[in-house]
């Protein structure tokens, strides 16, 4: 038998198979059950993550021969037809090759006839946003009143390009990017059904790589495969993406979040050295501080279903936690955003890095006017009356002055002050 790919294999057949898009598929369910159902469908979301695939579930619930069901048999001729691709009734459309107006004419008199074998004709058109005007324009008079037995579901990567007449006469399902642990769940789902040996780092280095997108995991997953075989390392894996290992990240933010420079740009250089993407490495960077900054600023417990994290990245993110605080994890925050926006025009990617790591490390250990006012009132409760009355004379002191300020200042011996600007 030929191969198939993981991919094609594995592609979600009902709607309780498609993973992270839960918010989608209960409000479809349930739209199927009720019998309440639209005649037009926008979803919208990045490549890779279920639209098209989600837009065949649903027309197989509408004409399985027992549907429509919320649980299409994926048994029965129709079923077996859309799941193939070629069923007479289910017409998939590129937008991007079939954008023009005569196209959109013809997909007009096909609306006209009514359904060869299910209960309904349903149009699935990709990109639609790319469609021009004029084609819009023509589709907008058939979306107004379609014949009852029409079903129009439309897929694109960019929603804002959809003009608001279209998107008024549809009903709009926005999917997600998919959380990493998820798909790290999935992939070992399907590894184990497959006999693949593969460790918890790489399955996460998977997920890492493909960036929210289960289609670009699962053809990574491929590549691999046909690359070392059944048994895959983290290393296999990094090497792959140019991605650098999840322990070596973590260590990064370690070594930044504690002023240690010279290590910091030690692993910046064996990165460089190994020909990983530094450009990359930012953008995991910026997620891991996310990460670090959301677990601080709404708790261990409530953190869990918040963070895009495997739990060995929350026990890292625990142990860090203590590091810095959600403060300064902000101004590191943004000093990465920065940096991510200039690396991206730059050639000198590596100079670019080690400057903006140094000024993510500078951010994380200087001291916050924050801190400064926090001790500054530990210390005046702590002062008895007597002796503020004494510090305090009656004309205005400047800030610096203040010998309260001055003690304050003082414990943070050793720390810059942070300037700021009023
Ligand atoms: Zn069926």
């Amino acid at each position: 038998m030929a191969y198939e790919v993981l991919a094609r294999k594995w592609r979600p057949k009902q709607f309780e198979d498609v993973v992270g898009q839960d918010h989608v598929t209960r409000t479809l369910r349930n739209a199927i059950e009720s019998g309440r159902i639209a005649h037009a469908f926008l979803f919208v979301g990045p490549r890779g993550i279920g639209k098209t695939t989600l837009a065949r579930i649903f027309a197989k619930a509408l004409n399985c021969a027992q549907g429509p069901t919320a649980t299409p048999c994926d048994a029965c001729d129709m079923c077996r037809e859309i799941a193939g691709g070629n069923s007479f009734d289910v017409l998939e459309i590129d937008g991007a090759s079939n954008n023009g107006v005569d196209q959109v004419r013809d997909l007009r008199d096909a609306v006209r006839f009514a359904p060869v074998r299910g209960k309904f004709k349903i149009f699935i058109i990709d990109e639609v946003h790319m469609l021009s005007t004029a084609a819009f324009n023509a589709l907008l008079k058939t979306l107004e009143e379609p014949p009852p037995h029409v079903k129009f579901i439309f897929a694109t990567t960019e929603g804002d390009k959809i003009l608001p007449t279209i998107i008024s006469r549809c009903q709009r399902f926005d999917l997600r990017r998919i959380a990493t642990a998820m798909i790290v769940e999935r992939l070992r789902h399907i590894c184990t059904a497959e006999q693949i040996t593969i460790d918890e780092d790489a399955l996460l280095a998977v997920a890492r790589g493909a960036d929210g997108g289960m289609r670009d995991a699962l053809s990574a997953l491929d590549q691999l495969i046909s690359f070392k075989g059944d048994t895959l390392t983290e290393e296999d894996v990094l090497a792959v993406f140019g991605l650098v290992s999840r322990k070596s990240l973590e260590s990064l933010v370690g070594h930044m979040l504690q002023g240690e420079m010279g290590a910091m740009l030690q692993l910046v250089n064996a990165f460089d050295s190994a020909g990983k993407d530094l450009r990359r490495l930012v953008v995991e960077l910026l997620g891991h501080v996310r990460n670090l900054l959301v677990y601080e600023t709404i708790g261990a417990s409530a953190a869990a279903a918040a963070l895009d994290a495997t739990p060995e990245q929350v026990r890292v993110l625990e142990a860090q936690a203590s590091l810095a605080d959600p403060a300064r994890l902000l101004r590191v925050a943004e000093q990465l955003v920065m940096a991510e926006e200039s690396l991206r025009h730059t050639l000198s990617v590596r100079t670019r890095l080690e400057i903006a790591l140094v000024r993510c490390s500078r951010a994380a250990t200087m001291v916050t006017i924050d801190e400064i006012v926090r001790q500054l009132n530990v210390l005046r409760q702590a002062s008895p009356p007597a002796a503020l009355a004494a510090a305090a004379p009656a004309t205005r002191t400047p800030v610096m002055e203040d010998p309260i300020v001055r003690r304050a200042l003082e414990m943070f011996e050793g720390s810059k002050v942070v300037e700021v600007e009023e």
